[in-house]
């Protein structure tokens, strides 16, 4: 068996760990399930908890199926390093809840751009991350859907699973360039970026160091900058007293969007809170002024929704109407979450949508009909298949269903209302 490591390896950018399980598969030549049978299940320790093949098992986390996985990786190939392709290193350091995605998520730019460069490309860790949404290196918002197939909900695993392709029709999903979105959203850059150097951090650790705890860090936060004061700290961050005084005592982890919070309002690094804990408050006096949305407990779906039902008003007074599948792609969400959460107004858009295909496809036809008419009144019904295309400026004329349609009965009216009966005969192999 041929094997490599993990892409990206000591960066921001590491590779995740399903997508190196996926590449592995590629070098050996064979399908994602037969390694998995010949290779990593036997590998697994009888004793331990077995690396299970389950689209809902989260292989990047910080649960048991995380850890069944990295060991048996670990195993595999002799290299403790393999954990930082999950984020089993900050396992009592962030909260596990809603930490990673399910469903892939990419950026068609880095992929073709790491193809090009390097002839193989890889999915890093942190676009597995729930909170990541953007692309800092190009601005721009993460995919969730195939542009082919327009399937969302990717998941890491499928029994023929391709690095970078997708999970339903198996396509390329990198792009050359695209259109990025008009005004990328500043704070989504900032947690992007805050991410990648979070997860630069567990390889760059010396041997026997660790990340610092959760409660550690949230303590040191709240001594620092807030004078002891959890009140005061849940004020500034705009999150609940009660649950900044939980992470301090260590009852729970602290979220990621906790720290989010923290670094945006302290100024502090990554790696000032999860390595040294040795804060500037220089920086304080800068981020004084942020003043963050009230912390709520929300569902990502009721922020996604919230954006969904804007889009779709917006839609329905917009020029040319939307469909909306393309619609939900253009938001990179699921056609069928539209389609679901806002059964009328998806109809309605749906209508004024196909009325102004219907009308752009009879105005198409009309031009079309009008050239292939100008055609035979200066050649006549008997002009060659070939010069009808050499006209049209379309070699395809006669292959498209409708443009034959149109021709056939054109040259027919032309030769009903010029020629004598018996010359319909004569001329009707033109119509072949
Ligand atoms: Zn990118
Ligand atoms: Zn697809």
């Amino acid at each position: 068996m041929i094997h490599d490591m993990p892409r990206g390896m000591g960066s921001g950018r590491v590779e995740q760990l399903s997508s190196f399980a996926v590449r592995q598969a590629e070098l050996n030549s064979l399908a994602y399930i037969d390694y998995y049978r010949e290779v990593i299940a036997p590998a697994s320790d009888a004793g331990s908890h077995r690396p299970r093949l389950t689209r809902m098992s989260v292989v990047e986390g910080i649960g048991r199926a995380a850890e069944a996985w990295s060991e048996t990786f670990v195993r595999l190939f002799g290299n403790r390093l393999l954990r930082t392709c999950t984020l089993l290193p900050f396992r009592g350091v962030l909260a596990p809840r809603s930490l990673i995605d399910p469903h892939r998520k990419w950026c068609p730019l880095c992929l073709q751009e790491e193809h090009s460069t390097t002839g193989d490309t890889y999915e890093p860790l942190v676009w597995r991350l729930t909170d990541v949404e953007w692309c800092p290196k190009h601005d721009r918002r993460l995919e969730v859907a195939c542009p082919i197939c327009c399937r969302c909900r990717q998941d890491w695993m499928s029994f023929k699973a391709r690095v970078g392709c997708c999970r339903y029709c198996g396509r390329w999903l990198g792009q050359e360039s695209s259109i990025g979105d008009a005004e990328p959203a500043h704070i989504g850059l900032y947690y992007a970026r805050f991410c990648e150097e979070m997860l630069r951090l567990p390889a760059a650790l010396k041997d026997s160091q660790t990340l610092i705890p959760g409660s550690e860090i949230a303590c040191a936060l709240r001594d620092v900058f807030f004078a002891g004061s959890s009140h005061q700290m849940g004020r500034a961050l705009a999150m609940p007293t009660g649950l900044c005084n939980e992470y301090c005592a260590g009852r729970i982890p602290p979220s990621l969007m906790f720290y989010f919070r923290s670094g945006l309002h302290t100024g502090a690094t990554a790696e000032e809170l999860f390595v040294t804990n040795v804060f500037s408050r220089d920086k304080l006096a800068l981020s004084e002024q942020l003043a963050f949305e009230p912390y709520r407990a929300r569902a990502r779906r009721t922020d996604q929704k919230e954006r969904v039902i804007e889009s779709l008003n917006q839609a329905l007074t917009s020029f040319p109407p939307q469909s909306v599948r393309g619609l939900a792609l253009q938001l990179h969400v699921d056609p069928n979450f539209v389609w679901r959460s806002f059964p009328n107004l998806a109809a309605e858009i749906s209508t004024r949508h196909s009325a102004y295909t219907a009308q752009l496809a009879a105005s198409r036809r009309a031009e079309f009909t009008a050239d292939v008419r100008a055609a035979l009144d200066r050649f006549g019904p008997s002009i060659a298949p070939n010069q009808m295309k050499a006209i049209l400026e379309d070699p395809a004329c006669y292959l498209n269903c409708w443009k034959r349609e149109v021709i056939m009965e054109e040259i027919a009216a032309v030769l009903v209302d010029e020629a004598p009966v018996g010359a319909m005969v004569k001329t009707s192999s033109n119509l072949q």
